[in-house]
């Protein structure tokens, strides 16, 4: 893993959210992009190196609903950067992590990403992220 991408935090309310962020980092949101088989709406934010990543669920049974529901809004999870993502989660698979989905999938802006479930991570839920070539 190179270096953390970003930090996705889970929000009830996106038009609420996007302006206080704007505020608190004085910077803008340069993307708004919803991932319609996660049903999240996501709002990027970039401060030097590092990104913040709103989510809000875009359907009621969304992952991100299940979390808020039960867990409020706030942290949801870390993102790593990492050069080659079918090794990375092959590495970790051996190491006896525990993937959510053992092959990647397309995720918000313009990356292939993987999720690691909480408990193999000491509770923390981890996303691997690679930059999308294609
Ligand atoms: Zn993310």
């Amino acid at each position: 893993m190179r270096k953390i991408e970003h930090i996705g935090i889970a929000v009830r309310n996106l038009e609420e959210a996007i302006p206080t962020y704007e505020k608190m980092l004085n910077t803008s949101c340069y993307k708004i992009e919803e991932v319609e088989s996660e049903g999240v709406k996501t709002a990027f934010f970039k401060i030097g190196e590092s990104k913040i990543e709103l989510l809000e669920a875009s359907k009621s049974d969304s992952p991100i609903a299940k979390y808020i529901e039960k867990r409020g809004a706030g942290m949801h999870h870390i993102a790593y950067d990492v050069e080659d993502i079918h090794s990375e989660i092959e590495r970790l698979e051996k190491e006896g992590f525990q993937l959510i989905q053992s092959s990647p999938k397309n995720g918000a802006d313009n990356k292939l990403i993987a999720f690691l479930h909480p408990k193999s991570t000491a509770g923390t839920l981890v996303e691997l992220c690679q930059e999308r070539t294609d």
